[in-house]
């Protein structure tokens, strides 16, 4: 017998997580680089400080104010019955495959896909299955359709923009997924970057009205400038917010991150205020890299993957040696950099260079 006696399929799994390394430059976790200011930070404080005269109460299991908070921010006629927020949104998603999906049911994505989701489904007891994307990355949407129609998963899983390509779905290919899914699956899609799309890329809200089985996700902890909050929220059919209140834990969510959250909303303008300055300089990334001749994936997203390299890992560890930490991940040969403010993006670049000139 193997000690401690932990589930078969969960024996020397490493946890999933991208190095938390204290260096100068931190490109790795999409995270928004520019924090709150003292303005925010003060009312953040206020905030909780009046939620901690309370303490001894338990929260608002149903998280009213806030759902109310995030159904005005997201606009699109969402209302706050078709809102449910939870630790982030790792946690919503994980919620739904504990309501959706289990033994005997199956859960859907297309690869390269965020790598959370397959923990979602080994620790829900749902199968796992992954259909592919094109060489740009894009949804093949022929394979898409007979993939889901094939298998009938209970969840699909994609990410737009995608995590680790930075690709953004088309619309007809979120109502295609919708249609094949029917009654029998949930499509979730999961805007963890929606704030960063290129200009006439439309977020998968616009098409709520249309599918009562989609479900989009979003997060305090990109755009936002809130990554160690954690708070992450869905909108869907009422009925699905339901579903979650019979999995969820009892009052998951702390008075102090309801209030935190609260606080940071009042002030979403100035915290999202440099996703303008973001997308630019992601754009800029973009070129540059292209400048290169390197192979760079389109990007909607605050990050941006690149490649290809023979050995990426000597790459990534040439610029962690110059002080500049990004993500080895993506298919092979392919590294991830997130966007950081210009003078991150200048060390990464003039790093990039050097590391480029050694290997040639
Ligand atoms: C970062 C990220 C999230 C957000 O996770 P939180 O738990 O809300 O911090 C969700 N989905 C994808 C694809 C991501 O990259």
């Amino acid at each position: 017998m193997t000690w401690p006696p932990l589930r078969e399929e969960l024996r020397g799994v490493e946890p999933y997580g991208a190095p938390q390394l204290d260096v100068p430059v931190q490109l790795n976790t999409n995270e928004n680089p520019y924090g709150p200011s003292d303005a925010c930070a003060d009312d953040i404080a206020a905030a909780v400080r009046a939620a901690a005269t309370s303490l001894n109460r338990y929260p608002d299991r149903e998280h009213t104010e806030l759902r109310a908070a995030l159904a005005a921010y997201l606009g699109h006629g969402v209302t706050p019955e078709q809102v449910w927020a939870a630790n982030g949104s790792n946690e919503v998603m994980l919620q739904l495959l504990q309501a959706f999906g289990g033994p005997g049911r199956t859960a859907l994505s297309f690869a390269p896909t965020y790598s959370m989701y397959p923990e979602y489904a080994r620790d829900t007891v749902t199968e796992w299955v992954v259909g592919h994307r094109e060489s740009d990355f894009a949804l093949d949407l022929d394979h898409a359709h007979d993939l889901v129609l094939e298998r009938q998963p209970s969840v699909v899983l994609l990410p737009s923009p995608n995590n680790p390509t930075g690709t953004a779905l088309p619309p007809e290919a979120v109502g295609l997924l919708c249609k094949a899914a029917g009654d029998g699956g949930i499509v979730v899609i999961d805007e963890a970057y929606g704030e960063f799309r290129r200009e006439g890329v439309p977020s998968a809200l616009e098409l709520m009205p249309e599918h009562r089985n989609l479900v989009v996700t979003r997060t305090m902890s990109k755009a936002f400038a809130a990554a160690g909050l954690r708070l992450g929220y869905l909108a869907a059919d009422p009925a699905i917010c339901d579903a979650i209140r019979v999995v969820r834990l009892p009052y998951h969510l702390s008075s102090v991150t309801q209030a935190t959250a609260l606080a940071a909303l009042k002030h979403a303008p100035e915290l999202l205020g440099k996703v303008d300055e973001l997308r630019a300089e992601r754009d800029a990334t973009v070129d540059w890299l292209r400048a290169q001749g390197l192979r760079v994936a389109d990007s909607d997203a605050n990050f941006v993957l690149f490649g290809t390299f023979a050995d990426r890992h000597a790459v990534w560890q040439g610029l962690l040696d110059r002080g500049v930490l990004i993500r080895e991940t993506g298919p092979d040969g392919w590294l991830r950099v997130s966007i950081g403010t210009a003078d991150e993006m200048m060390a990464f670049k003039n790093a990039l260079t050097e590391v480029m000139g050694d290997e040639s």
